[in-house]
């Protein structure tokens, strides 16, 4: 049977992977980091999934499927697998707070509200709805099954997991070095990170989901990612919420505390906060600026960057800002920076993440390397969709429903030419 290569094992890879060792087909997974993912894109445990947008919005769309894709999964990994498996194990399900400035309103106007979201446009509706102070804000708030965070280090090891229960192979600590593409197939050429000792292997087909390094790899075979790809980094800053300040709260104000996250302020830095945990039995709270990244030539030793203190210190007053407009006025030293870390990810021009066969600097498309990136900050909500259409595109399926095709338009390479 034909051989089909996923490199890179972060949230994109492994649910490429996932449809296709599902499907049947012989899969390898290349990943250059040891079975625990703790340098990339998807480190971590809580991302913000959610689903407010304009009619017949794209990642509204991406993230609803990568729900029942998620479903999909659980569903088979119990019928499989002794351990037991919940969606619960990868998604709290939490309210979803947004804050729009009242200049907005008309873009605010345009965005889809049904049933699952409720709005206060002023003050008075703050406080009558949701006992919140943001003046000169919009507050709006979601309430969807399965919106609120999901969990990227749990979603990694459940789709690992399926992918190994349904025969296929993952090969950890194995660094891509090139590809190479003939009439005969694709060689890629790698080394183990750990013994130096280098292979070359064969496939017939090939998913790149290389995170900020899918242009690097896919040099063998075309540049056109140089340009259509743009790397950036950004920061994350984590704060540990006072132990004793959380337990002298009651039931019901740690409850409603919880359910004030996450939340995205559309400011310019595009302010966001999640819980990404408990810890010490108190929340631990990540935060950053999604506009507050600056390009970058190359990311190869981001992770090990000084954060400056003016962005400790602004990721720090926006929640205190924050925690004080829902009803919890706390102290400085009752949030205490633990640490943060400076990342890297690839974005396209348009903003919208790439799904679709790779393409020469000819113009010609090469069915047999599929390419998913530019994923930006807001990939993992759409997770399990992207290697669904991904996967499609490997296997030649396709999906007549105009949504699925709008998205595949929309993801498609466009020719250079
Ligand atoms: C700080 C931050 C916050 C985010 N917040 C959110 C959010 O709240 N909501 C949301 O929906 N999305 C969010 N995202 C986006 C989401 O996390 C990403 O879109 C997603 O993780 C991208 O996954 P990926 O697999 O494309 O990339 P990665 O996770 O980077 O995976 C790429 C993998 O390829 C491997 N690799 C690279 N080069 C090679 C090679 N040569 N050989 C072998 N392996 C290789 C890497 O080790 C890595 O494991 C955020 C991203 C970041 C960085």
């Amino acid at each position: 049977m034909d051989r089909i290569i996923v490199i890179g094992g972060g949230l994109m890879g492994c649910a490429a992977a996932w449809q296709l060792a599902r499907a049947g087909k012989k899969v390898l997974l290349l990943e250059k980091q040891d079975e625990a993912y703790n340098q990339g894109s998807s480190y971590g445990e809580a991302r913000v999934t959610r689903s407010l947008g304009v009619e017949n919005d794209l990642f509204t769309y991406l993230k609803e499927c990568s729900v029942l894709e998620t479903k999909t999964l659980v569903e088979l990994l119990n019928q499989w697998d002794d351990e037991k498996h919940a969606i619960s194990d990868i998604h709290t399900d939490s309210p979803v707070t947004y804050l729009y400035d009242q200049s907005l309103l008309s873009d605010v106007d345009q965005l889809i509200r049904d049933d699952s979201y409720q709005t206060a446009i002023n003050s008075e509706q703050q406080q009558d709805l949701f006992g919140v102070n943001f003046p000169e804000k919009i507050v709006i708030r979601e309430f969807k099954t399965h919106s609120g965070t999901l969990n990227p280090k749990e979603l990694i090891r459940k789709l690992k997991r399926g992918i190994r229960l349904c025969g296929g192979e993952i090969k950890h600590n194995t660094l891509v070095d090139s590809i190479l593409r003939s009439n005969e197939g694709i060689t890629i050429d790698c080394k183990n990170v750990k013994t130096s000792l280098a292979e070359s292997i064969t496939a017939s087909q090939i998913v790149v989901c290389a995170g900020p390094y899918t242009a690097d790899v896919l040099h063998g075979i075309t540049s056109i990612f140089d340009n259509l790809l743009i790397r950036k980094r950004l920061y994350l800053c984590f704060y540990q919420l006072e132990k004793e300040y959380w337990a002298s709260l009651s039931a019901s104000d740690q409850d409603r505390f919880k359910s004030f996250f996450p939340i995205a302020n559309f400011n310019e830095d595009v302010y966001y906060s999640m819980i990404e945990k408990m810890n010490h039995g108190a929340p631990l709270i990540k935060v950053g600026g999604h506009m507050r990244r600056f390009e970058i030539n190359d990311g190869q030793d981001i992770w090990k960057d000084h954060i400056p203190d003016t962005e400790v210190d602004w990721a720090k007053q926006e929640t205190l800002n924050y925690l004080d407009g829902i009803g919890f006025s706390i102290n400085a030293d009752q949030l205490n920076y633990v640490n943060g870390y400076a990342c890297v990810y690839t974005l396209t021009q348009s903003e919208v993440p790439i799904v679709g066969p790779a393409i020469t600097e000819n113009g010609e498309f090469l069915n047999d390397v599929v390419v998913v990136a530019g994923l930006s900050g807001i990939g993992a909500k759409g997770t399990m969709a992207y290697g669904r259409h991904a996967a499609d595109y490997i296997l030649g399926n396709d999906v007549h429903d105009p949504m699925y095709q709008m998205a595949k338009k929309q993801m498609a390479i466009s020719s250079p030419a």
